[in-house]
C-alpha cells in the first residue's frame, strides 16, 4: 500500500493525512470543499511547524511530508490509484452512505474501505457496498499525529485478511491499533459518552459547577482533561450524535442524552468549534490552547 486516499480535511481528516504522509505514503486528500482543503493543508503545516520546534522532525522532514500530500475536490479522481480509502467526512449516515456506494463504483476492485465513524454501524455502511468484506472501521483518536490508538472496527462481513492488512498497517503508522467488533459507540465511546453525559448530569442537577467538577476528575482519577472540557473540544453534538446511536441502537434509558446537553446543542453552543460550551473560547487563541493540551 502506497497510495491512500483520505475524505474529508477537516480536523480528523487533515490529521489522518499528516499521519499517513509522514510515514512516507501518498496521500490524496480529497474534499467538497477547496476552503476545506485550504484549512486542513494549513493546520497540517503548523502541527508539524509545533514538532520542529520541539525537534521531533526537521524542516526537510516537514517539506518532505507535504510534497506527500495532493489535494482534489473530485472523489474519482482522488481515489484513482488508491489501495485504501479512509473516510474521515462529517458524521452523518446518509451522506456517509452516499459516499460508499459511490466509493464502491470507482475505486478499484482491490481498494480496501474504511471509516473513521465515531458512532455509525461499519455493518450498515458496507452493505451499501459490492464488497462488504473490504469494508472496515478505522477510528483514529484526536489529535490523529499524537494519539497512540487506532480502533479497529470488524462490520459483521469483514473479513480475516482486510482485519489484518489494516491492524499491519496501523502498526506501520507508529500506532497501537485494538481490534473490536461492530457494535454501538464500538469501545472507546461506549465508555467514554456515558461518563461524559454523567459529568454534565452531574451539572444539570446542581451538584457541583463545570470548574468543579473537571477539577474532582482531573486531579481525582489523573484525566489530562476534565470531561466538561473534553466534551467541548470533541464537539458537544458530536456527543449529543453518539449518545443517540447507542440509545437507539440498545434501547436502553442508561444512554438517554442529558436534557442539558440537548439544550446547549440546539442552542448552538457547540463547544471549542462554535466557541463557547461549558467554557468560553471566544478569543481565537484561547481554543487553540485548548485543542493542544494534548500536544507535548
Ligand atoms: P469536520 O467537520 O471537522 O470535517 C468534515 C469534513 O468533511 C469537512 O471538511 C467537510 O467539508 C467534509 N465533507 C463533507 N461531505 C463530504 C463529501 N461528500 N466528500 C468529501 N468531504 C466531505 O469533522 P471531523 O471532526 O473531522 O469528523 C470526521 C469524522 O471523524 C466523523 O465521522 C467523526 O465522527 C469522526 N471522528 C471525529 C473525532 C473528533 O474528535 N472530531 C474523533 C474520532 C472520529
Amino acid at each position: 500500500m502506497k497510495n491512500v486516499a483520505v475524505i474529508g480535511a477537516g480536523t480528523m481528516g487533515n490529521g489522518i493525512a499528516h499521519t499517513f504522509a509522514q510515514s512516507g505514503f501518498n496521500v490524496q486528500l480529497i474534499d467538497v470543499s477547496e476552503d476545506a482543503l485550504k484549512k486542513g493543508m494549513d493546520a497540517i503545516s503548523r502541527n508539524l511547524d509545533r514538532m520542529v520546534s520541539k525537534e521531533k522532525i526537521t524542516e526537510a522532514d516537514k517539506a518532505d511530508t507535504l510534497q506527500h500530500i495532493t489535494t482534489f475536490t473530485n472523489i474519482k479522481e482522488g481515489v484513482e490509484y488508491a489501495s485504501l480509502v479512509v473516510e474521515a467526512a462529517t458524521e452523518r449516515i446518509d451522506l456517509k452512505l452516499n459516499i460508499f456506494k459511490q466509493l464502491d463504483k470507482v475505486c478499484r476492485e482491490d481498494t480496501i474501505l474504511a471509516t473513521n465513524t465515531s458512532s455509525i454501524s461499519i455493518t450498515q455502511i458496507a452493505a451499501v457496498t459490492s464488497r462488504p468484506d473490504m469494508v472496515i472501521g478505522m477510528h483514529f483518536m484526536n489529535p490523529v499525529p499524537i494519539m497512540k490508538l487506532v480502533e479497529i472496527i470488524r462490520g459483521y462481513n469483514t473479513s480475516d485478511d482486510v482485519t489484518k492488512r489494516i491492524m499491519d498497517l496501523s502498526k506501520e503508522l507508529g500506532k497501537d491499533p485494538v481490534e473490536v467488533n461492530d457494535y454501538p459507540g464500538f469501545v472507546a465511546n461506549r465508555i467514554l459518552m456515558p461518563m461524559l453525559n454523567e459529568s454534565i448530569e452531574t451539572l444539570y442537577n446542581g451538584v457541583a459547577g463545570v470548574q468543579e467538577i473537571d477539577t474532582v476528575m482531573k486531579l481525582g482519577m489523573a484525566h489530562p482533561m476534565g470531561p466538561l472540557q473534553l466534551a467541548d473540544f470533541i464537539g458537544l453534538d458530536v456527543c449529543l450524535s453518539i449518545l443517540n446511536v447507542m440509545y437507539d441502537g440498545f434501547k436502553n434509558p442508561k444512554y438517554a442524552p442529558c436534557p442539558l446537553l440537548v439544550n446547549m446543542v440546539m442552542a448552538g453552543k457547540l463547544g471549542v468549534k462554535s466557541g463557547e460550551g461549558f467554557y468560553d473560547y471566544s478569543e481565537s487563541r484561547k481554543a487553540e490552547n485548548v485543542a493542544q493540551q494534548f500536544i507535548k
